[in-house]
């Protein structure tokens, strides 16, 4: 008999998870636009209410029932099961943005009193959640640096006098705006150091929205849960807002059970918009970064520009080079550059683009532009963006799908006017 063909990612995801014979035979998965789903039978309601509240596992041939859509809806399962593809999780769960995705995972796993250890810096809202809202719910946060060494780290983890707290450390990598890295195995392995020593599993979770799900892989290097804002890369065209966590069954399945009671999952219309979008996911973050590696360059050796911060120009043999040599699969389409002459300078250059756009968000077929300092890293403490070299001259650019030299010309233009 021929082996059973183990198929690429890019390849089932126009297909992975869904049976036409179910849909009239349609090809492509529709819209399944309903709030509640009927039961054959009372035994049967009853049935799947005790898989979707954990009274009890799947019987062996038995599959979870469709319920209600806050609980369960197959545009959300199938995207669920595709997306897994990227990451090779066990499970995944789709949220109606990247930040409830994020609230709702660090809100389920964490509790009055633990310690959430993170890098910095995070994107605004993020970094919003951690240190403000979380501390209404009685839980403390502190941040690490990227050019921190482990035993600077345990140095930062031991001063807050809360170590036998730590509950779980997480990561935005490579970092909105400035694209530092962190290494994940190291931060895996602190991890586990305070897992035995605390009796406890310290959780490690990463944002992976500039890089994945195409470009880097955090599972494989030790981590447990994987975020995204789904509205960049993964949406990639501007027209949703979405997000998405994956990780083991055990974690996944604590996370969609807070899901269903918060009410944080995605429409079956987002689901559907979603996976639309993957079936040309890797072709779109290919192009975007074949475009920004030319960008990058140019960039790079423009009289007007100070600085380019961008993985694909990283000094060979430096630390942040070979944390992306260990763990990325490309530098992404993320490029952020400082304007020689400061704010005045970066916004004559910002009001003068045509082809790209003004405007937050990124991971879009069309080149997106903004102001970090004033826009997304507007609520960061003034001090920590100085720190992290978030300052006034600095210009965020999403690449885009269009022709590399069409946005060369047009930020050559506004650079020019600048
Ligand atoms: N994580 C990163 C790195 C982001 O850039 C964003 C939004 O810009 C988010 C999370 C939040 O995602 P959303 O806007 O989909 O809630």
């Amino acid at each position: 008999m021929a082996k059973k063909r183990k198929y690429r990612p890019e390849s089932l995801m126009m297909s992975h998870g869904y049976k036409p014979e179910l849909s009239e035979g349609a090809v492509k998965c529709p819209i399944f636009q309903t709030s509640t789903f009927g039961f054959k039978t009372a035994e049967e309601g009853k049935a799947f209410f005790e898989v979707a509240y954990g009274k009890r596992d799947l019987r062996p041939k038995e599959e979870t029932g469709l319920i209600y859509s806050r609980i369960n809806n197959p545009d959300l399962e199938i995207l669920e099961n595709r997306l897994c593809l990227w990451d090779e999780a066990e499970d995944g769960a789709v949220f109606e943005s990247g930040m409830a995705a994020i609230s709702t995972t660090v809100l389920e796993l964490l509790q009055p009193g633990d310690l959430l250890l993170h890098s910095e810096p995070l994107y605004g809202g993020t970094d919003h959640f951690f240190k403000n809202v979380l501390k209404k719910y009685g839980i403390n946060t502190v941040g690490f640096m990227p050019d921190q060494s482990k035993e600077e780290i345990l140095r930062v983890i031991e001063s807050t006098g809360m170590a036998g707290k730590l509950a779980m450390i997480y990561v935005e990598s490579p970092a909105n705006p400035t694209n530092d890295l962190f290494d994940l195995e190291m931060c895996a392995a602190l991890a586990q150091t305070y897992s035995r020593r605390n009796g406890r599993k310290v959780i490690t979770a990463i944002d992976n929205t500039f890089l994945g799900p195409v470009f880097s892989h955090p599972l494989k290097h030790g981590f447990d849960l994987v975020l995204y804002s789904a509205t960049k890369y993964i949406g990639g065209h501007s027209d949703v807002i979405a997000g998405a966590c994956v990780g083991s069954a055990v974690l996944m399945k604590r996370i969609k059970s807070f899901r269903s009671i918060m009410g944080t999952m995605a429409s079956p219309n987002t689901g559907w918009l979603l996976m639309r979008s993957l079936e040309t996911l890797k072709m779109r973050m290919t192009t975007q970064a074949e475009n920004a590696a030319v960008v990058a360059r140019w960039l790079s050796k423009h009289p007007k520009v100070e600085k380019v911060y961008y993985p694909g120009l990283l000094k060979a043999g430096s630390p942040q080079h070979r944390i992306f040599r260990r763990q990325c699969l490309g530098p992404g389409a993320m490029i952020s550059f400082d304007v020689k002459g400061g704010m005045k300078k970066a916004f004559k250059v910002l009001n003068s683009l045509q082809l790209v756009k003004l405007a937050v968000s990124l991971g879009s077929t069309e080149s997106l532009a903004e102001h970090p300092y004033t826009m997304t890293h507007f609520p960061v403490d003034e001090a920590l963006k100085q720190k992290m070299s978030i300052t006034p001259k600095m210009i965020r650019l999403s690449v885009g799908v269009e022709h590399p030299e069409d946005i060369i010309a047009d930020v050559a233009q506004a650079l020019d006017r600048a």
